[in-house]
């Protein structure tokens, strides 16, 4: 159990993008009461980019914004980084979800991208982006053989695509368990030092757009007074408001249609220290050209990329865990276990180098779960008071599209986004506990069985499949 013991000892708990010398001081608490016109609970991407588009579209809003703890705790700025096109969670998902709408959708998710790079490059922040495209890895002989029918399908649609067949895919990437590779390039994907877009978009914020920040505070309650205002009680005052918009993603919310919603999935991850020339030669990975950032075709798959530094960081696996009764208590993240099994799968498909690297950072984040995988907005109090949560694990993109319905439903220049069905339909609610975590439960280890197996999905799979609740990574 503990065989990489050694290699993580010296891990500091602690997000690899969480650097201290580019850390921001954190702004004032909450101290009196304030009113504003939109309230923005929340300070991960959804937030933030919720402020920066309000902005954008009405310069004059006086714009609060509000973070429990500090901006990029969250989720956002403990991701692996993965910067991808999807707002849907991968086309398998949209059919599956938005039947009908999957071009549109496809569009949209171009779209919301291209601006959001585009806004990065605008204000200067340098989030390390590298359009390093995504690239899965077949694992079996049978998922390579799944794969490769994947690559000519999408190699007919006029689809950028690279397949590699075992030797290639070892020339790139150096791993005995590795059957084969196929890279999806649209000069788009790729990856980015996600805190450095949170902490950059919170510079935008305060000193260029204006919005006030209040970190240290967290909202208890919120309420509507009367026919136009709002009311959030927080911590240290109350704002008076307009509109709220909650961008709490998988914490507990106090309005049960959000809660009911989602559900906390903790994922953990490692990383390395920045690995040599020669170690970057025994797994023939980070060169010029086969900079991959690399995901293994399985239910339960693990994602791993480089940093600019050369470090590799490594997260998801058999260490995904639904804690009972939405666990979400901080001491979660400090989870041994887990940290000691993600080293052991790391090992697993990198044996040259073990007793040779090690690793410097562990930690955990909170994604938000939803049963159909994807972002879930709503609307209330007659367009009062907005949210959108529940990308569960491909948020660092679709948050900013998450963001733009939200503040499309509050009024600012609604647009044809806010009739499709990812917004007028309702996302199926989780079942309460035990029932929750018991059907959790019976899910990974269903996923776990269906890796064993090549990737067959037994009966309670396709049951789920059945009502559109089958997991597709
Ligand atoms: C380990 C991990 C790896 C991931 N990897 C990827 C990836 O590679 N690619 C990808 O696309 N997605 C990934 N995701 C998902 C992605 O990070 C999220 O979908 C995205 O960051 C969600 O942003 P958010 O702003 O909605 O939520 P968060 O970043 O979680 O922000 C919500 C914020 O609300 C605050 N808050 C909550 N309640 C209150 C309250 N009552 N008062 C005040 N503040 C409150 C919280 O403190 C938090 O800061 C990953 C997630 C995790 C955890």
């Amino acid at each position: 159990m503990f065989k990489h013991h050694d290699a993580l000892k010296d891990a500091k708990l602690c997000p690899l993008w969480h650097d201290p010398d580019i850390m921001p001081e954190p702004q004032p608490s909450l101290g009196k009461d304030e009113k504003c016109e939109l309230l923005i609970v929340g300070g991960g991407f959804t937030g933030l980019w919720a402020a920066v588009q309000a902005k954008e579209r009405a310069p004059d809003a006086d714009i609060i914004l509000i973070e429990q703890t500090f901006v990029g705790d969250g989720a956002s700025g403990r991701n692996g980084g993965f910067l991808g096109t999807t707002i849907t969670h991968g086309e398998t998902n949209t059919e599956a979800q938005f039947p009908g709408e999957k071009e549109k959708i496809e569009a949209l998710g171009k779209q919301n991208i291209t601006e959001l790079l585009e806004t990065l490059t605008r204000y200067g922040i340098d989030a390390r982006y590298e359009a390093t495209g995504e690239t899965s890895l077949a694992l079996s002989p049978q998922v390579a053989e799944e794969m490769y029918e994947e690559f000519l399908e999408a190699r007919e649609a006029g689809e950028p695509v690279t397949w590699y067949d075992q030797n290639a895919i070892r020339k790139q990437v150096n791993s005995a368990l590795f059957y084969a590779g196929l890279k999806h390039q649209n000069g788009l994907s790729g990856i980015v030092d996600p805190a450095r877009i949170c902490w950059g978009l919170k510079d935008v914020l305060l000193n260029r757009l204006g919005v006030r920040i209040f970190e240290g505070t967290r909202m208890i309650k919120v309420k509507p007074v009367g026919k136009t205002g709002m009311q959030a009680i927080c911590e240290g005052g109350i704002i008076h408001s307009d509109k709220v918009l909650l961008a709490t993603n998988a914490y507990t919310s106090s309005i049960a249609r959000i809660r009911n919603s989602v559900i906390p999935v903790w994922d953990y991850q490692i990383a390395t220290e920045p690995l040599t020339d020669e170690q970057l030669d025994k797994i023939n990975w980070g060169k010029p050209g086969s900079r991959h950032t690399l995901s293994d075709h399985t239910n339960m798959f693990h994602y791993f990329r480089m940093t600019r530094d050369n470090r590799i960081t490594w997260g998801g696996g058999g260490a995904v865990r639904y804690y009972f009764n939405r666990g979400i208590d901080r001491e979660l993240m400090d989870a041994p276990a887990r940290h000691e099994q993600l080293a052991t799968e790391f090992f697993d498909m990198f044996p040259q180098l073990e007793g040779e690297v090690k690793f410097t950072h562990r930690w955990g984040g909170i994604i938000a779960t939803s049963t159909r995988f994807c972002v879930v907005p709503g609307v209330m109090h007659n367009g009062r008071l907005a949210w959108a949560v529940g990308y569960t694990g491909h948020g660092v993109s679709a948050s900013r599209f998450g963001a733009r319905i939200a503040i499309e439903l509050l009024g600012y220049q609604p647009s044809e986004v806010i009739k499709m069905q990812l917004v007028t339909s309702r996302a199926l609610p989780w079942p309460p506990e035990p029932l929750r975590w018991m059907a959790v439960k019976m899910t990974q280890l269903a996923l776990i069985r269906a890796d064993k197996n090549g990737g067959k999905r037994g009966l309670w799979l396709k049951f789920l499949d059945a009502l559109g609740l089958g997991f597709t990574c």
